[in-house]
């Protein structure tokens, strides 16, 4: 019986995990110096916390949840996104709390779930890269945040991002259009996808996102929102502009972008590449406010603004690209064992090597010592220590630093008993300095 991984999923190998890791440690960088901490939340969550807090006529709630039962009878979602959980965490865990620093700022990372049509850049479990900030309502939050997602692709050297923006206004102001929108849609009632039309009453703006080629033409028309913004909503994205420009982040506005979650109101924003790793203007990145998100959950009316990053999607881009992640890697040492006999004392060499805090590895298949070399090229080794038949005895293993060649013996006693950096240091850096004093000299 053979298997195959599950539809729109994927094995990340060693070389791939190494550029996530890559990305994932640039990120956390950037997270520190914005001063934000790391939070964990389940994997699953109750059904409705999502059917809430995303809403029920998404495309994620309505189509994309992977729902099961348990032993219990309780009815539980894979999540499909970060935020509704992380703002339940914040309510259960009463992070609202004086004792908490305001605004509460967290990132989380991990696998999201959505049963979608799988193709590029489009996976059935994913991963995102997120924040979110609880507790200002500033528009100085709005801008950090989205500075934040520019300095992480900036930091990666991405350079040529589109930053769009658009603002949903207050719930007055989203009342206002609502209506202004269902009357501009009704008489092309019959033109519209079959998604569209029982959107149209429930939830209009829904429509504004379709996917559907001829939504996408009807709505190319609509009313803009940005003309039904009442003197608040339209004043806090004045002041989101004026930021945006004054810290010099280029950007657009796109005022049919509404985003594919009902949480949100006013600034919201998606960052997007044109990348040829995917045929079209394809986002990255996206988020915005969610003023009533914690309340909805059950908490006290705190606002809200974050964002998401899809992980599979930014790791393509880098690969189209072509951009350079990783430094080359070096292992300290390989130990080199000729003939079985060695076995034992090479297992213990490695080993005391790696309690030393240094990186060390071996060879298993009893290899001839030109293979052994090899496999030490191989892996970049900075240091080849090899034992052999006659060094066993006299209880000595042969050193060699490979940038020079230059070899010595060392007591196997020493490496076991001494601090075994300090002896690498001492050889490997004489070494250095024996050469670059030569250099000099020439
Ligand atoms: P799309 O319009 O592409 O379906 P979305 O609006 O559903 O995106 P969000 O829920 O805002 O996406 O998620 C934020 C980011 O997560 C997206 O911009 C994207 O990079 C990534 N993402 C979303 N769904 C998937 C998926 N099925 N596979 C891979 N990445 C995804
Ligand atoms: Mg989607």
């Amino acid at each position: 019986m053979r298997f195959q991984k599950p539809k729109g999923t994927a094995d990340l190998l060693p070389e791939n995990t190494k550029q996530w890791q890559y990305v994932e440690d640039t990120f956390r960088a950037v997270f520190a110096d914005y001063q934000f901490e790391e939070i964990r939340t389940p994997i699953f969550e109750s059904k409705d916390l999502f059917s809430r807090g995303v809403g029920e006529s998404s495309d994620i709630v309505s189509k994309e949840m992977y729902i099961f039962k348990d032993k219990g009878d309780r009815e539980l979602a894979l999540r499909p996104e970060g935020t509704a959980s992380v703002a339940r965490a914040f309510v259960e865990n009463k992070l609202f709390g004086p004792e908490h620093t305001k605004p509460y700022k967290v990132y989380y990372q991990g696998p999201m779930f959505r049963y979608e049509r799988p193709q590029s850049g489009r996976m059935r479990q994913f991963h995102q890269m997120g924040v979110e900030v609880f507790g200002s309502k500033n528009p100085a939050t709005d801008v950090e945040t989205i500075a934040l997602a520019m300095d992480l692709f900036q930091e990666l050297g991405l350079e040529s991002l589109k930053l769009v923006i658009n603002s949903l206004g207050d719930v007055e102001s989203r009342l206002a259009y609502r209506e202004a929108l269902i009357a501009y849609l009704e008489p092309h009632f019959e033109e519209l996808s079959e998604d569209s039309k029982t959107r149209l009453h429930k939830n209009p703006l829904r429509v504004l996102d379709s996917k559907d080629r001829r939504d996408k033409e009807i709505v190319a028309n609509a009313p803009s929102i940005l003309d039904y913004l009442n003197e608040t909503s339209k004043k806090h994205f004045e002041v989101v502009k004026e930021m945006l420009d004054a810290l010099e982040i280029p950007y657009v506005i796109d005022s049919n972008m509404v985003r594919g979650l009902d949480y949100y109101n006013d600034t919201i924003f998606e960052v997007m590449t044109e990348s040829e790793a995917f045929g079209s203007l394809t986002t990255i990145c996206a988020g915005g406010r969610y003023d009533g998100l914690v309340e909805e959950v059950g908490g006290p009316a705190t606002p809200g603004f974050g964002f998401g990053i899809g992980m599979e999607r930014l790791l393509m881009i880098l690969e189209a690209e072509n951009i350079e992640l990783l430094e080359e890697e070096e292992l300290d040492v390989y130990v080199i064992g000729i003939g079985e006999e060695t076995n034992l004392e090479t297992l213990k060499v490695v080993q005391a090597i790696r309690a030393a805090g240094m990186s060390a590895d071996r060879d298993y298949l009893d290899r001839k010592l030109k293979a052994q070399f090899k496999a030490a090229n191989k892996k970049n080794a900075r240091v080849v220590l090899t034992l052999g038949q006659n060094e066993l005895e006299q209880g000595v293993i042969n050193f060699k630093v490979m940038k020079t060649g230059k070899e010595s013996a060392v007591e196997l006693e020493e490496i076991y008993d001494g601090d075994f950096e300090k002896i690498f240091n001492l050889k490997v850096a004489d070494m250095t300095a024996f050469n670059e004093f030569f250099k000099k000299e020439d």
